[in-house]
């Protein structure tokens, strides 16, 4: 049995809206963006056990335990008032779990009959990768598995070699793309978009790349050039590549996001009408 443990912070056994076909999802606990319309933001962080949400809880439904470094949840008391979730100094949470490979395979193994494939997803999954290629080294090897199909749900943040190290297992990345300006990058997540830029030309070089997406934010990145660049960083991907472009939806956000405007109808038809004067097929969600 490997010692390789990960956060996990939730498994969907049966999803169709996380690539093709029936699908199921395992969302890592921890990201290296900061988006400001993240809806899942405690996924970002790593819980440090300060106790905060363990004294918030109005049912009394969480406990630390401090031989084993962890919060115990009783779900037959919790109410999923998610008041735990929102006092979070970490933007973490008590609920998510290590699990090992083997863990992950017998969930597997627990809907393979029903399933074309296994969607990874986060936080960001690729902070995950020695994990993630034992894991997809196991489904390939095992005979009762070999159907199912592997996407990486990432959003792009990572070094080359991380992903020379796991291209061989999968069939394809679902990335996202949140600005082309490196400025509007950083107002938007924190962070330069710099790797997220260089692995979606190798990505696209490997085949690798099945879907770019880009998340509309009014008064962030909706101006005429950034939606330009944006359509010129599509056009120089395969044609195969779905293009997605997505409406910001402030439901679950942070409160202290809360002012983040949804785009109107009239900015989602300008913004597709821009990219699709580049002849790109373009999917609205
Ligand atoms: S989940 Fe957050 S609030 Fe609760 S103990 Fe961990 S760090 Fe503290
Ligand atoms: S979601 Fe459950 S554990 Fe969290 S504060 Fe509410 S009752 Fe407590």
């Amino acid at each position: 049995m490997s010692k390789l443990q990960a956060n996990i912070s939730g498994i969907i056994k049966s999803s169709v809206i996380d690539g093709p076909g029936n699908r199921m999802v395992i969302f890592f606990q921890e990201c290296n963006l900061n988006c400001m319309y993240c809806h899942n933001s405690h996924t970002i962080g790593l819980c440090n056990l300060c106790g905060t949400c363990v004294d918030t809880c109005p049912t009394n439904s969480l406990q630390i335990d401090s031989e084993n470094q962890q919060i115990i949840h009783d779900v037959n008391t919790c109410n999923r008032c998610d008041k735990c979730l929102e006092i979070c100094p970490e933007n973490s949470s008590p609920f998510y779990k290590q699990m090992s490979v083997e863990n992950i395979i017998s969930e597997i193994h627990e809907v393979k009959d029903f399933i074309s494939g296994i969607t990874v997803s986060g936080g960001e999954v690729m902070l995950h990768a020695p994990f993630l290629k034992l894991l997809f080294q196991k489904i390939r090897s095992n005979s009762e598995l070999k159907h199912l199909s592997i996407l990486i749900d990432s959003n792009g943040n990572i070094n080359q070699e991380k992903w020379d190290s796991l291209l061989p297992y999968i069939d394809g990345v679902m990335l996202d793309i949140k600005a082309y300006s490196v400025d509007i990058h950083k107002q938007i997540t924190g962070y330069s978009n710099e790797k997220i830029l260089n692995s979606v030309a190798y990505l696209n070089l490997k085949n690798k790349l099945c879907e770019l997406r880009f998340v509309l934010v009014p008064n962030y990145n909706n101006d005429e050039i950034e939606i330009m660049n944006i359509a010129n960083l599509m056009k120089s991907v395969s044609p195969s590549v779905r293009k997605t472009l997505i409406k910001m939806r402030n439901h679950g956000i942070r409160k202290e996001f809360a002012y983040l405007k949804e785009p109107n109808e009239d900015e989602m038809i300008h913004a597709k009408s821009i990219l699709t004067q580049s002849d790109l097929d373009i999917l609205v969600i």
